[in-house]
């Protein structure tokens, strides 16, 4: 069997560190043509050595002779020889660099989550027109393209020469969030939550502005535009159980009556090798097995809204239409930079996003330019910000 050839893109953070773990296991199998960072570059080159690639590009300019720019990405993520593109580049960084692997109709497994949430009608209609497959690498996405697959159908992802339909045979979809470190607090004040609280998540190793989506479940929201795009769902079809241990990655409830999940321990490693070895299953597990004793106390429950309004922004946003999902993302990117810059309060996060949400923009720009203006209006508003309550 011909080895599969990868290129990676984000291959210094740390979906890239579990994707080359995944690699390494698997020399018969895989194979990395392609690597690239943002500024890395002494990073990039100790992988590029390690993985023997020649071909490398930095998002920065750089000293040591390495492509840089968005069009060095965009030429690493159509390089020839790919079979594969792995985008874990974070941000809308990642956007111009997927595009270009469709284009060149690579198949691409997606960590990016702001693709879709920001250009998903977009990346999902390229994808139908080149043959291109897209593969979940989100753990909760992970588990439902996995659970779909029990159908006659192909989830929308990788369905090739159809009309991308909603999926008939579903009921709902259930995404499972861990519910952060304030979950299980009898109240949560959100204008004295402070920096360092927010976090320090007990489940996932994340960076800080994931960590914060997490805490205030607005990373459930966006993963819930994801799935939309990802599955072709109507967001009447979309829930979210909240669930501590962070086991069952994500259900399918099917109209039969079925509800089938994807459980394993909670580790990046398992959907990525599921992404690179699909259609098919490996022979190795990244991941210790589940044991019995871990089945014993899985709990799930509805989130309370009220308590996480961010969440609730984004399930009384999702039904208004496509308009919302750039509104949703960047507004909170504004907001949650801002606080963890302690220049505003936690609680303002939502209220950044709710003035966004009135205005309808669509233009990106606009959008951003406005939310910083509604931070700044906060911010003098109570100076100090986050700071008065540490
Ligand atoms: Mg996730």
């Amino acid at each position: 069997m011909a080895r599969k050839r990868l290129v990676i893109l984000g291959a210094t953070g740390s979906i890239g560190a579990s994707t080359l773990r995944v690699v390494a296991a698997h020399p018969d199998r895989f194979e990395v043509v392609g690597l690239a960072a943002g500024r890395d570059a002494e990073g990039l080159q100790a992988l590029a050595a390690q993985f023997q690639v020649k071909h490398l590009a930095l998002a920065a300019p750089n000293k040591c002779g390495i492509p840089s720019g968005e069009a060095a990405l965009c030429a690493l993520a159509s390089l020839e020889e790919a079979d594969l593109v792995v985008m874990a580049i974070a941000g809308m960084a990642g956007y111009a660099p997927t595009l270009a692997a469709i284009d060149a109709g690579k198949d691409v497994a997606l960590a990016t989550k702001e693709v879709l949430v920001m250009a998903g009608t977009e990346v999902m209609r390229r994808r139908q027109e080149r043959g291109v497959r897209l593969l979940p690498l989100d753990s909760e996405h992970s588990a439902l393209f996995q659970c779909l697959q029990s159908t006659a159908s192909e989830p929308a992802c990788v369905r090739i020469g159809h009309e991308a339909k909603a999926e008939e045979r579903v009921a709902e979809v259930i995404l499972t969030a861990s519910g952060g470190p304030f979950f299980r607090r009898e109240t949560i004040d959100w204008s004295r939550i402070t920096v360092a609280e927010a976090l320090n998540h007990p489940r996932w190793e994340m960076g800080p502005k994931v960590t914060i989506d997490s805490a205030t479940m607005m990373n459930k929201g966006l993963e819930m535009i994801e799935a939309l795009h990802l599955f072709a769902l109507d967001p009447s079809q979309l829930r979210v159980w909240v669930h501590p241990q962070s086991i069952v990655h994500s259900f399918v409830h099917f109209k039969d009556g079925a509800l089938l999940a994807q459980l394993a321990q909670p580790d990046m490693a398992l959907p990525i090798q599921y992404a690179l070895t699909w259609p098919d299953r490996a022979f190795h597990a990244p991941v210790p097995p589940m044991t019995l004793a871990q089945m014993q106390n899985l709990e799930f429950s509805e989130p309370d809204l009220e308590r996480f309004p961010c969440l609730k922004l984004v399930f009384e946003a999702l039904p208004m239409g496509a308009w919302t999902h750039p509104i949703l993302t960047l507004a909170n990117e504004v907001a949650v930079k801002a606080f963890l810059s302690e220049r505003i309060t936690a609680d303002k996060i939502a209220a950044v996003i709710e003035q966004g949400l009135t205005r309808a923009e669509t233009d990106f720009d606009a959008i951003v330019r406005y939310a910083e203006e509604d931070v700044a209006r906060f911010e003098r508003a109570a100076p100090g910000g986050a700071r008065c309550c540490s």
